[in-house]
């Protein structure tokens, strides 16, 4: 017997699954941000009554299972909608599709996921980070008071405003990244704190924290990317 599948028909296998593990939505609006970033409108009838909480994670079909981690800033049950920021870094297949993105297209992905959760009375949270975790920044203060500190440079500006994210710093000098999470912690010391962002960096803030005596339980951190690694989840 044979048992081989042609290419034809693992194609049509592949894209019935996608259609039963996906939200299929549409491009309402893709809005450049500043040139480093595009802000993306997802709708549609998949996206009603989804089971979204701030911090959740989205898995985004570039085309075959390739699939790149987003976060949504907003979701709209009602209305059917969510938006999320992509950081347009490099020559990247996640880069690439946002930067070709049309109001009008199709798009497909897994969740709404749990990634960063805060627990229910979480106030307030300092949440470090960089250009890829301006979305995950909007999406907590929603929830709580959050104090932000990104480690990144003036590109991210116009992306911090058009966000509206409160208590935000920009930062890109590693002394005077220290210095201000110093100043944070002893601002805010019960505060629980989220890590996000370039997986070194994560690392090095942990360190830090080790050193101010930060309680690990009031910690999460996430990797979001990392140098050489593709497509982190
Ligand atoms: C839970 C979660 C939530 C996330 N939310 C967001 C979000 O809301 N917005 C957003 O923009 N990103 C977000 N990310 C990060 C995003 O998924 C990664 O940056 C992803 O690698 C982008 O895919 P790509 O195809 O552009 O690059 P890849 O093909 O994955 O990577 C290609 C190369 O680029 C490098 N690279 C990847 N990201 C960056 C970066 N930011 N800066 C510099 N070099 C990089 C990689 O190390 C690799 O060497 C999230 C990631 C996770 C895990």
């Amino acid at each position: 017997m044979d048992t081989t599948t042609s290419p034809q028909r693992a194609g049509r296998i592949e894209l019935a699954l996608q259609k039963i593990f996906t939200r299929s939505a549409q491009v309402l609006e893709v809005e450049d941000v500043g040139g480093s970033f595009r802000l993306v409108t997802l709708g549609g009838d998949a996206l009603r009554d989804a089971a979204w909480t701030p911090g959740d994670k989205i898995q985004v079909m570039l085309g075959g299972w390739v699939q790149r981690t987003y976060t949504p800033i907003d979701w709209d049950g009602e209305l059917g909608r969510m938006r999320f920021l992509v950081y347009l870094h490099g020559d990247a297949p996640g880069t690439q599709w946002a930067r070709s993105l049309r109001a009008g297209d199709s798009c497909a992905f897994f969740g709404p996921r749990k990634s960063i959760r805060l627990a229910p009375a979480a106030s307030p949270v300092i949440l470090f980070g960089d250009e890829t975790s301006l979305g995950l920044g909007a999406a907590l203060s929603a929830q709580a008071t959050t104090y932000m500190l990104f480690e990144a440079g003036e590109h991210v500006r116009a992306a911090v405003d058009r966000l509206g994210l409160p208590n935000a710093g920009i930062e890109s000098d590693p002394r005077a990244l220290a210095a201000q999470m110093a100043a944070l912690l002893q601002a805010h010391p019960d505060a629980d704190i989220v890590l996000t962002g370039k997986a070194g960096a994560i690392q090095q803030m942990t360190r830090l924290l080790h050193q101010h005596g930060t309680a690990a339980k009031r910690r999460q951190s996430k990797a979001y990317w990392a140098p050489g690694k593709t497509g982190l989840d």
